[in-house]
């Protein structure tokens, strides 16, 4: 039987037995047991704790079970119920999170600002909203997933951070696919970070862990964000467990998401001005690829049930009219080209079809 190709999302990424033995000789504590500095008391999440923050060039980290629950913990850190909060119309945190904003739930305002045709956040629109909101904290998403993994290059991120200061304002960066910005704009991580105030980057996705995500900024905000995260029941106990592969994560599978990019790139290669009903984002940046089937005559839904029956399970996105490939760790070269063959036979079936 041919194999099926799952590009559905980079989450579907499985930890490999070195990762996975790291687990069996990691030392462990009760994470949820904390000192007078804040810190827990299992050594391995000290220890990754440590790691993250050097990464992201900031005092210290915390560690989450999930990238959904360290944003909401960040934004909940920030803000008190009922504050306006500027976040773009698309971004992961409103759209598929959601709970920060649920009324009944995190209770803060959305103040939505919008991408240009460079899916770049305007710094000049960032301003006027923070202006008339009153809003003391910005949400940015780099590299931002709904919109096809673009980000956001440094003169803009410095640009918006100018802006920010002037109102007083702090920046949360939802970073999930950090080191993909980093790889694509050809910079340290760090150097991404230094124009936040918090970031949350995912291990769990293209960086193969099973579990985790970590939220990053000052000492003083990470120990508020560790008495957020237990009121939400975030705590967790000898989480060194989730903590020992994601080390191993940092220390082996930071470099090779380049290779993500690069079948992303070889996907988007075969199919550029090849498609005649199919529409193509315009450029590759990270490891993420939309299809906008609006012009095709059927819905993504059905789309994608047609790549299934030819091996390819995607997934859709975005109101039904488009459709999201996502390459990860365990996807080839020659699973990236047997991908883009099907879009392309699916292409022709759709421009022959009679409408
Ligand atoms: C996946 C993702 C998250 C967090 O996801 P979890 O599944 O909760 O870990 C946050 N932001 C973006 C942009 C994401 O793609």
């Amino acid at each position: 039987m041919r194999k099926t190709i799952d590009l559905r999302s980079d989450t579907l990424t499985m930890p490999d037995r070195p990762m996975l033995k790291t687990i069996l000789s990691a030392s462990l504590g009760d994470d949820g047991r904390a000192s007078a500095d804040g810190r827990g008391e299992d050594a391995t999440v000290n220890r990754l704790e440590d790691m993250a923050a050097a990464l992201t060039g900031k005092e210290a980290a915390v560690l989450f079970p999930s990238g959904t629950l360290a944003n909401s913990t960040a934004v909940m850190t920030w803000c008190r119920r009922g504050d306006p909060v500027l976040v773009e119309e698309e971004q992961h945190i409103l759209l598929a999170e959601k709970f920060v904003f649920q009324p009944e739930l995190g209770g803060l305002q959305p103040v939505r600002y919008h991408m240009n045709a460079s899916h770049l956040p305007d710094p000049e629109e960032i301003g006027r909203l923070l202006e008339t909101s009153g809003a003391k904290l910005l949400c940015l998403e780099n590299s931002h997933n709904f919109s096809g993994g673009y980000c956001i290059d440094l003169p803009t991120m410095k640009a918006i951070q100018e802006v920010a200061d002037r109102h007083g304002a702090f920046i949360h960066l939802d970073g999930a696919r950090l080191f993909h910005a980093a790889a694509h704009l050809q910079v340290p991580a760090e150097q991404i970070c230094r124009y936040v105030d918090s970031v949350m980057f995912c291990v769990s996705k293209g960086l193969g862990a099973p579990v985790g995500s970590l939220l990053c900024g000052t000492s003083d905000f990470c120990r508020r964000a560790r008495e957020t995260r237990k009121l939400l029941g975030g705590g967790m106990r000898q989480a060194g467990v989730i903590a020992a592969p994601a080390i191993y994560a940092l220390e082996h599978n930071v470099a090779r998401v380049t290779e993500d990019i690069q079948y992303t790139k070889l996907i988007h290669d075969m199919l550029n001005g090849r498609l005649s009903k199919i529409g193509l984002q315009k450029e590759v940046q990270t490891n993420i690829l939309m299809l906008d089937l609006s012009k095709t005559g059927i819905d993504a839904e059905a789309f994608c049930a047609r790549a299934k029956e030819k091996g390819l399970l995607i997934r859709p996105v975005r109101n039904n009219r488009k459709v999201r490939l996502v390459v990860y760790k365990g996807i080839t070269k020659q699973d990236a080209a047997a991908a883009a063959d099907i879009i392309l036979a699916l292409d022709q079936e759709l421009s022959l079809a009679k409408m």
